[in-house]
């Protein structure tokens, strides 16, 4: 699999920064060139079509891979737009053979008056560390970019790392929802469950108000830039406990030797979350679908696989005796008569894991 390394530069000196702005800018201009190129009708491109631009000849050749790329998309998609239209702060991507990490520094290619190489030293971090023990393991580089966002620069590498992948036949299964924003049963191939974990959602829940009567405030007094902040800040909030939760998650499946992770197919996510208005909704379903991306990155780093069941009655249906009934279950608790009464989003999380064993068995 690919990963990605977002790696944060030391503050370069005023020079370089200067530098580095004028690559960008030249990046805008190739790249709205090249799409200009394109739609003119003209597909053989080489760098040297494009000399009055100040960048080394491997950039350029990158920006018309990259461009085509999204040129075709662009055709594909149908757009009422006339091309593409690049913004102003577009990241300088590298292939491979253009940079280099040695220790703490990377070094690229840029050009000011002639092309030369720059060095940079990079934050060290514990994601460093991590990018660097992959390298030292022979692990092979791949495409890098260079980019500047709110004040700072960074370097986003991707590595290929090998796919590794355990034998182990335990399953955890994982409801994601809203009173409890996940809830894990972890079971044997004999479908006993052998742990469980529950993140509630009463602090979100929380939060999500608090934000909720400040943007309505803002929103009389018409402050949209405000209500925008306080969007980026919500949803910046979330990220981080999604993050939180899934790292819990996997940590809890490692401990336990867990095989695999089953989760439900969430497209179709709407009718979980009817009691919101759409602006909520909207809010859930992104992040529903951001914990579900988070576990299944995490997951695949440690070598679990991650599968996906159709969650069709598995919040409706029992877990011991597998009858299906709505009227069974009432907000946090599900009741069957088989004697069965269960904390509903952990009956749903073992369904999930049922489901699945089920299929293996088949
Ligand atoms: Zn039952």
């Amino acid at each position: 699999m690919q990963l990605t390394y977002i790696l944060e530069l030391l503050k370069p000196t005023k020079r370089k920064q200067n530098i580095f702005l004028n690559s960008i800018a030249e990046v805008v201009k190739n790249r709205q060139f090249i799409a200009e190129k394109l739609k003119a009708g003209e597909n053989k491109l080489s760098s040297a079509d494009f000399k009055e631009i100040n960048l080394p000849s491997a950039v350029k050749n990158q920006n018309i891979r990259e461009v085509k790329a999204l040129y075709k998309l662009f055709l594909k998609s149908n757009s009422s737009k006339d091309n593409l239209a690049f913004k102003a702060n577009q990241p300088i991507c590298y292939n491979n053979q253009n940079y280099k990490i040695d220790h703490h520094i990377i070094s690229i290619p840029l050009y000011s008056t002639k092309c030369q190489r720059f060095a940079f030293p990079v934050k060290q971090t514990e994601r460093f560390e991590e990018l660097h023990k992959y390298i030292k393991s022979g692990c092979k580089l791949g495409k890098a970019s260079l980019f500047y966002k709110r004040g700072k620069w960074y370097f986003a590498v991707t590595i290929k790392i090998a796919d590794k992948e355990t034998t182990n036949s335990r399953v955890i299964g994982i409801d994601i929802g809203l009173r409890q924003l996940a809830v894990a049963s972890i079971k044997n191939s004999q479908g006993k469950e052998i742990n469980r974990q529950f993140h509630n959602g009463k602090q979100a829940g929380f939060i999500r108000k608090k934000y909720r009567s400040l943007r309505r405030k803002l929103g009389q007094a018409k402050r949209v830039k405000a209500i925008k902040n306080i969007d980026d800040k919500e949803q910046r909030w979330m990220t981080d406990l999604n993050h939180k939760i899934s790292r819990q998650l996997i940590n809890l499946a490692v401990q336990e030797q867990v095989g695999t992770v089953i989760m439900e197919n969430l497209e179709n996510i709407q009718n979980t979350a009817k009691s919101l208005n759409r602006a909520d909704r909207n809010l859930h379903n992104w992040t529903f679908y951001q914990l579900q991306q988070f576990i299944e990155y995490k997951a695949q780093l440690a070598g679990i696989k991650v599968e996906y069941i159709n969650p069709k009655y598995t919040s409706q249906s029992c877990c011991k005796c597998a009858k299906v009934k709505k009227a069974n279950r009432k907000a946090n608790l599900y009741s069957c008569e088989c004697g069965n009464h269960i904390h509903s989003d952990l009956n749903a999380s073992r369904n999930i894991a049922n489901k699945y064993l089920e299929q293996q068995s088949a």
